[in-house]
């Protein structure tokens, strides 16, 4: 196999230049730098450093740690969980991880402090150049609007810095800045989610199943409405829980309520002996947005890729977002890899076009899917009917937990899975 070959590097000159060492950002750089490239990896803030989340690994995100090398052992710190326990209309069910060729059966919990420095840690060690408190601030663009490096602020000084590569990788995140920049603006016929979350102390911190509520309630007028949404409650290994709910955009509800005080309000709900009170919380409630469903696009453009949130990755039917946010990361990698080994600007221009088309292929049918899924549980009676119906029926929510996880085998699963891909290849890729 040829070795790809690696342009000389001064201190700030790459091959590929990273914004952002979030799972995406740290992601990218950890296999492009296996793949022998010269990548610079650049994060504002410096690690460990909080970042607002579940916390909660399905199976599909423990593959991407197991590709990257992370030791995922219990004696590392790792808390498993055998599936998720889904409770609803007055109904409580335990399915564990399906079974299948492609996917682990246990997810994980780690906290996004810890978890995230580990991830970048890993991409330095693989090679990858990290620059923390590194602040990315405009790109620099050749004649034909082409991007070939940053401007940035580097340090408590803040010094001006500029870096430079022919290939920029957007991993900054939902608000992506570098991304609007180069003119990438969200798309609003993509639906949004909103979470917020808090830790408490609590007895219940080492559950080896992730718990999902179903009914959230809007109790504003005579009338309860139910909400287009659930929250959860993971068990942290470490003496707390991490408590939150994450709601959809497709309700009238969405603007007008303060989803703190809906958080606040179901956890008052809880059985007392859970610790979910106000003495235990360990955190202020803290919130941000969950960009769905290829919420940004075109997913390449003149030399900027965006991977993970900035692209708008997370999957509308869970809200599920650092899976997809390494899984953008790795075919990222791949296609710029492919690139750098070509001999003309023309051949590497060709190469990296083809990024869009593989997100479309691998993500597409399945988010247009999410997107009918969105508009339908928006309708508070329809969430009703499904939460009360759907949960007495253990057949269907094994299906409904493949389906909302993406968990099935590609080729030579069961008859659940054949349907699944059956439905995500005839929906259209848009
Ligand atoms: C409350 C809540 C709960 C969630 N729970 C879960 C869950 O349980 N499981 C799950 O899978 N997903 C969950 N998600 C979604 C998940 O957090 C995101 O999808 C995931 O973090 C996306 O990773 P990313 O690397 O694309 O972006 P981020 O994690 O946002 O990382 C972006 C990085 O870029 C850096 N950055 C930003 N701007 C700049 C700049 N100008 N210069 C340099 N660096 C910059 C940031 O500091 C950050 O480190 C949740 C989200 C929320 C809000």
């Amino acid at each position: 196999m040829a070795e790809p070959t690696t342009t000389p590097a001064s201190e700030h000159q790459a091959d590929v230049i990273v914004v952002g060492a979030g799972p995406a950002g740290s992601t990218t750089a950890y296999h492009l730098a296996r793949a022998g490239l010269d990548v610079l990896l650049l994060e504002k803030t410096s690690f460990p450093r909080e970042k607002v989340c579940g916390d909660g690994l399905t199976p599909r995100a423990t593959k991407q740690l197991v590709a990257m090398g992370i030791d995922i052992s219990e004696e590392a710190g790792w808390l498993r969980n055998k599936g998720l326990r889904i409770i609803g209309g007055g109904h409580r069910l335990q399915l564990d991880w399906p079974q299948l060729a492609s996917y682990p059966d246990y997810g994980l919990v780690r906290k996004r402090d810890d978890f995230d420095e580990q991830l970048a840690r890993q991409a330095q060690k693989a090679g990858a150049r990290l620059y923390e408190r590194c602040n990315v601030g405009d790109p620099i663009l050749d004649r034909a609007g082409r991007i070939t490096g940053v401007h940035a602020r580097l340090g408590e000084e803040k010094t001006p810095v500029t870096f430079h590569a022919p290939v920029v990788v957007a991993a900054d995140g939902n608000s992506t800045r570098l991304s609007l920049k180069m003119g990438l603006h969200r798309r609003e016929d993509r639906p949004m989610g909103v979470a917020v979350r808090t830790y408490f102390t609590s007895p219940r911190h080492d559950d080896d199943y992730l718990e999902s509520w179903l009914e959230l309630w809007d109790r504003r007028g005579p009338q309860d409405r139910l909400l287009p949404g659930y929250g959860w409650i993971f068990g942290m290994g470490d003496g707390t829980s991490n408590v939150g709910l994450g709601i959809l955009n497709s309700s009238s509800a969405f603007k007008e309520l303060d989803w703190r005080e809906v958080l606040k309000a179901w956890c008052a709900s809880m059985p007392e002996e859970w610790g979910y009170t106000p003495e235990n919380m360990t955190t202020t409630i803290r919130g941000a947005a969950l960009p769905m469903a290829f919420n940004r696009q075109p997913h390449y453009t003149r030399g900027l890729l965006l991977v993970g949130d900035a692209g708008g990755l997370v999957n509308p039917f869970n809200g599920e977002g650092i899976a997809y946010a390494m899984e953008s990361a790795q075919i990222a990698a791949e296609v710029i890899v492919q690139s750098h080994a070509r001999s003309t600007p023309a051949q590497r221009e060709l190469a990296l076009r083809r990024y869009p088309k593989v997100l479309k292929d691998t993500y597409g049918g399945y988010y247009t899917l999410g997107r009918a899924f969105v508009k339908i549980i928006g309708n508070p009676k329809i969430m009703k009917i499904a939460t009360e119906r759907g949960l007495p029926h253990p057949v269907l929510m094994r299906f409904t937990l493949k389906m909302l996880a993406n968990l099935t085998d590609p080729t030579g699963g069961d008859a659940m899975d054949r349907i699944i891909n059956g439905l995500t290849k005839v929906a259209p890729r848009a």
